[in-house]
């Protein structure tokens, strides 16, 4: 196939929803010629600003990205925020087709009183993990660790309990870990003791189970009983605890005199129904449970950007396996849509995989099949436009022109380079780097 004119695809967003549509692309088909932006200056998404530090082994899927950046066909442009800096019009002029995969970048809210409101020390879990991960809008958060002993985190699954394992760590476990020297230093300082969670899955809980000096209750006798595996580990002496809360849904945040938050109230449910089929209902009993420390893990949401048809209800683009649709439900040429973004904010890199490979699959098919791709603006000059689409070649320069200081992989790979050696001195696989001066387009600790 290799006579055939080159398939130019931009791809939108560098987490895994990208690298493994990119890797699947490359590899099934050979024609074509990808280019990816990202809008921060450094690849690789959630892998990299969402797993936790301490799962070093799920952050290996970077050597596999590595080497997707590798091949030739591949271009990198980082640090270009796509739907400001860059538009549609500009991509189709030079793209045959277009990948969105840029996640997931916003927080479900609760929706209950005071949460809009100001109050100190309560943050979303994609704020406050951001922040421990070096996500460079959020290194200067702050949280104050030092107010209370008591944090709660409000929602389940496993950024919950990512967040409450890092509030809860050993500090010498965690200093071996990739996590910012900032964080670790207002970390070291914590006076956290207790965390109250709503809810949990199973790997995490085991994980939970064996921290160190760290006692756990629930308010479930059963959980214990299921659990009695594991209750040699919470019968020793431990400094620290945590608490599983069920069934109690939070109706007001309240705030103390100096601003920080002082209490959460719930509504108590209880649970009716035949079982498999229960569901919860308010029993009018409010209970108010003090903290100072407020983490809302409900979930990541997608957002619109230019040009991208959107399911506000779904909060997703619509699709069909990965082929975007119109509100209408029809096909869009050339636009097509993987990761979060495509399936809402749920699911593990692996999952994320599959589906980036569906997508993949879905654009070969349409190019066999011969379903038409994105047509040049210019339809006077078609023949001629078609055959230029040039892709970076083309747009690079477009950027320039508008002040944007892209960074390549190759300037990504010398900043990793510096980042695997400052945290060699620190004893951790790396020290991530977070602001870029861009004038200088360095990027420094
Ligand atoms: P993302 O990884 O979010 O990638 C989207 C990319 O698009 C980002 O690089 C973003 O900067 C970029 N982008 C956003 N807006 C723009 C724009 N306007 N222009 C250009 N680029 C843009 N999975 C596991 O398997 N194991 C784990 O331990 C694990 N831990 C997790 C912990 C947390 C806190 C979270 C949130 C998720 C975790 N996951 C884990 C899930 C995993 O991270 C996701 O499945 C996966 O990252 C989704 O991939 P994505 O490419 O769709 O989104």
């Amino acid at each position: 196939t290799s006579n055939e004119k080159p398939f130019r695809l931009a791809v939108i967003g560098s987490g895994p929803a990208g690298f493994y549509t990119a890797y699947h692309m490359l590899k099934k088909y050979p024609n074509t010629l990808l280019d990816m932006y990202e809008a921060l200056p450094i690849p690789f998404g959630l892998v990299r600003y969402g797993v936790a530090p301490d799962h070093p082994e799920v952050k290996k899927v970077q050597h596999k990205f590595d080497e997707v950046a590798q091949d030739p066909r591949f271009t990198f442009i980082g640090n270009v925020k796509y739907g400001q800096e860059l538009k549609i019009t500009d991509l189709s002029e030079h793209y045959d087709a277009m990948v969105f995969s840029y996640g997931a970048s916003q927080d479900k809210t609760l929706g209950i009183k005071n949460e809009d409101s100001s109050i100190k020390n309560i943050f979303s879990a994609r704020i406050f993990v951001g922040w421990y991960n070096g996500l460079p809008q959020y290194r200067n958060l702050k949280p104050d660790l030092l107010y209370t002993d008591t944090a709660i985190i409000i929602g389940h699954g496993n950024v919950a309990l990512d967040v409450a394992r890092i509030l809860l760590m050993d500090i010498d476990e965690l200093s071996k870990t990739d996590i910012t020297e900032y964080a670790l230093e207002i970390l070291r300082k914590s006076r956290i003791r207790n965390v109250i969670l709503v809810s949990f899955t199973s790997k995490e809980l085991r994980e939970m189970m064996n921290l160190p000096n760290t006692r756990f209750h629930t308010d479930f006798e059963f959980l214990k009983t299921e659990l009695s595996t594991y209750s040699e580990y919470i019968s020793r002496n431990r400094e620290k605890s945590w608490t599983l809360k069920f069934l109690r849904s939070p109706i007001e945040f309240i705030m103390k005199e100096d601003q920080n938050v002082h209490s959460i109230k719930f509504n108590v449910n209880k649970l009716e129904g035949p079982i498999g089929k229960r569901i919860a209902i308010p029993t009018g009993i409010i209970e108010e449970i003090e903290t100072g420390l407020v983490i809302k893990s409900l979930g990541y949401k997608s957002v619109p950007l230019n040009g991208v048809p959107f399911d506000e209800k779904r909060g997703i683009v619509p699709n069909k396996g990965g082929k975007i649709l119109d509100l209408e439900g029809n096909e869009v040429p050339g636009l097509y849509v993987s990761g979060w973004l495509k399936t809402g904010a749920h699911g593990v890199i692996a999952t994320t995989m599959n589906d980036a490979f569906e997508t993949a699959e879905m654009i070969i098919s349409d190019i066999q099949s011969n379903k038409p791709m994105i047509s040049p603006k210019n339809t006077e000059n078609k023949e001629n436009t078609e055959n230029m689409k040039l892709g970076s070649k083309a747009i690079l320069p477009i950027l320039h022109n508008r002040g944007i200081r892209t960074v390549s992989y190759q300037d990504w790979k010398k900043i990793e380079e510096k980042e695997v050696e400052v945290g060699k001195q620190r004893h951790k696989p790396r020290e991530k780097f977070g602001t870029q001066n861009r004038d200088t387009n360095e990027v420094v600790a």
